[in-house]
């Protein structure tokens, strides 16, 4: 009668490595996607834009405590979209400190949590990892060099839409001083990889959006370098 949408909803957390069909979505509209990132405790204070799909591109708390992670995930899992993507990021400690197995029992059932790890949704393939170059031995944080490399050399080739919480280099990575702060190994596969969007936060100073070779690249941090709420969620469709 009518060829309306059909949804098929899920109840997944995906941490291991490797790519899982985990998501079916067939509508006949583009997809909305809500990105933020950085929003360290002060996510009640939001207000989101409506879409299907939002994404937290890490740094969800201040210090990475258990009881900040749990109140994120509270409110997290009410927010009204069909489907809740979130990554760590280098304030998020719980999430590097503690065993797979304990996460999950902490993660509710409607949120995909990926770590080095990926999901599609609509066909889309989306990837996330937490890793950023090394600064102070924050959490997911690696050396510049191969150390860091060998996370990103885990993202597939086809990736469409690729979510790590640090900007790559001389993109959306200018520090206050406006020196470039970003990874050069993620900005080499990036480039190999072409994604048709990418996905940071980290590096709050350097909000914004902007669109180059091809891609879209996103630093949604919402609060500024003082920490207060500034910046508006980044919206884009697929
Ligand atoms: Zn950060």
């Amino acid at each position: 009668m009518n060829s309306g949408p059909i949804i098929k909803k899920f109840t997944g957390k995906v941490l291991c490595p490797k790519l899982e069909i985990l998501v079916t979505l067939k509508n006949n509209h583009n997809l909305k996607f809500v990105a933020i990132a950085d929003t360290h405790g002060k996510h009640y204070q939001l207000k989101l834009p409506k879409g299907d799909v939002l994404i937290h591109a890490g740094d969800i708390s201040m210090k990475g405590e258990e009881s900040e992670i749990i109140d994120f995930l509270n409110w997290f899992e009410l927010q009204d979209y069909e489907f809740k993507i979130l990554i760590a990021g280098n304030h998020d400690f719980y999430f590097e400190r503690e065993s797979d197995e304990q996460i999950a029992k902490l993660l509710p059932n409607t949120i995909i949590y990926l770590k080095d790890s990926g999901t599609i949704i609509n066909e889309y393939k989306i990837w996330g990892s937490p890793v950023t170059p090394w600064f102070f031995n924050w959490a997911f944080n690696r050396h510049r060099g191969n150390d860091i490399k060998r996370h990103w050399d885990l993202i597939p080739g086809d990736t469409d839409i690729l979510i790590t919480h640090g900007p790559m280099f001389r993109t959306l990575d200018k520090g206050v001083k406006g020196q470039h702060l970003g990874c050069k190994d993620l900005f080499d596969k990036i480039h190999e990889v072409k994604p048709k969007v990418h996905i940071c936060g980290h590096i709050h100073e350097a909000y914004g959006n902007i669109e180059k070779s091809g891609i879209k690249f996103l630093n949604a941090s919402i609060l500024n370098e003082k920490y207060e709420i500034t910046n508006s969620p980044i919206i884009f469709e697929l």
